[in-house]
């Protein structure tokens, strides 16, 4: 068994020191604590394709990719050329702008699930937005998710399921009023029958929010039929169907989840790859639906930097990229490779871990069953994780730093990335079944 050297991470470690005097917790965002791994962060100072390089000079194959954006990898020239461009002529106007423009007909052009868009600023931001719509248009309550499904910090949504199987949410943060998480119901992934039963119990729902592609709490692919009930069950009772891409949103098809399984659902919310690096959440839907939003309708909804002119361009270069020949179809194949490459010598060993994937989404799943919904997965094995990880850190391969967390593969990575990270993957796997 090779343990590796451990890597240097001084200067890391005396920066993350500094900043636990200005931040809670030294982050601006929980999960780059590293709490569930071992060490301090790495401090990033430059990224140019598939590589990240810290601030100890340490050069890493990243797969975290800033948690999905970076479908094209680090510093693209064209998206950089077109930021650079656009700040030139000033950052932010609060009025509308060309780039605006561009981008939605670029979008609406090549999306047949929604007819109109609104931009805002983030994934949470852009599903909180979603669900006061559902909840004007339908003139109901409540909503409805899936334990498993993260939707950002959206008071509501910071739920998960209370002690009995389909119940009253249960808050996961201090902060929110029970007033608010009564107003939600969470149900498990993947079982039609608790729905069902749902749907036929209750008159108040708004709408059902789901992640099409669960991938925040491990990747709990769901089958397509089981989204295909769900939309009709949706249908049938009159509820709205939320579909939360801000993940799979340009990410397992241009169109998304929608696109890849040929499901309409009711609105669209997106973030991460939209932006193309810069901060920029959107929800589409129906001309019918979007009509609620102020100014045309009722519904309230607005932001200072919202259509921000410099991150439309971002997302705009980065789009114009997806939309070539086979971008998505080399990605997925180049995808599955690597995770073959690294199951199969798992396989050979009798390593009890397996390599899910979608598109260019991976996650690392230490058991050798199908996992569909959050309570099949073992909170033990992240233990496992915590190993991987400081092993692949020591060989130049930087994860996520948690085992509930997927990876991605981006345009960037070349076979001759994914061949050195796959061994680095399969030494650490050595270590970690050791
Ligand atoms: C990342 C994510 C969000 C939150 O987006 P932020 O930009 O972090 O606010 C919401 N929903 C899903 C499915 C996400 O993956």
């Amino acid at each position: 068994m090779n343990t590796s050297k451990s890597i240097n991470r001084s200067k890391s470690a005396l920066l993350f020191e500094e900043a636990k005097q200005y931040f809670p917790g030294g982050v601006n965002s929980p999960v780059r604590a590293f709490k569930s791994v071992e060490g301090p962060p790495v401090f990033f100072t430059k990224g140019k394709g598939s590589r990240v390089w810290d601030v100890d000079g340490n050069e890493f194959i990243d797969f975290c990719c800033s948690w999905g954006p970076l479908i094209l990898g680090h510093a693209h020239p064209k998206v950089n050329a077109a930021i650079l461009e656009t700040v030139a002529n000033g950052s932010t106007f609060g009025v509308p702008t060309v780039q605006e423009n561009e981008i939605a007909k670029l979008i609406l052009e090549n999306n047949n699930y929604v007819e109109k868009i609104r931009f805002v600023s983030s994934g949470t931001e852009a599903v909180m937005s979603a669900i006061r719509l559902a909840r004007g248009f339908s003139g109901k309550n409540k909503i409805v998710k899936f334990e498993g499904c993260y939707h950002g910090h959206v008071d509501a949504l910071m739920v998960k399921a209370g002690s009995g199987l389909a119940t009253l949410g249960v808050s996961t943060s201090a902060g929110i009023p029970d007033g608010f998480v009564n107003e939600t119901l969470v149900l498990p992934l993947n079982n039609p029958e608790l729905l069902e039963e749902m749907l036929r119990s209750n008159d108040d729902i708004a709408c059902i929010i789901i992640e099409p592609v669960p991938a925040n709490n491990g990747l709990l692919l769901q089958q397509e039929a089981t989204l295909r009930f769900l939309r009709d069950i949706c249908t049938q009772h009159g509820v709205l169907l939320i579909f939360d891409e801000v993940i799979s949103g340009f990410r397992v098809g241009f169109q998304g989840a929608a696109g890849r399984y040929g499901i309409q659902p009711d609105i669209i919310t997106y973030g991460k790859i939209i932006g193309g690096g810069m901060p920029v959440g959107a929800y589409g839907a129906s001309q019918e639906i979007m009509a609620c939003i102020a100014p045309d309708g009722p519904v309230y909804q607005a932001g200072t930097l919202s259509g921000n002119p410099v991150a439309m361009a971002a997302g705009k270069a980065t789009l114009e990229e997806l939309l070539k020949e086979n971008f998505y179809a080399d990605l997925e194949a180049k995808t599955k490779w690597f995770a073959q490459m690294i199951g199969s010598y798992c396989q050979s060993k009798g390593y009890a871990v397996t390599f899910p994937t979608i598109a260019s989404i991976f996650w690392i799943a230490f058991t050798e069953k199908t996992i569909r919904s959050a309570d099949q997965i073992d909170g033990n094995s992240m233990n496992h994780f915590k190993i991987l990880h400081k092993e692949l850190l020591n060989r130049g391969v930087y994860l996520g730093p948690s085992g509930y967390e997927v990876g991605f593969v981006s345009a960037a990575h070349s076979d001759a990335d994914l061949e050195t990270a796959a061994q680095a993957m399969c030494d650490a796997m050595d270590v970690v079944f050791g």
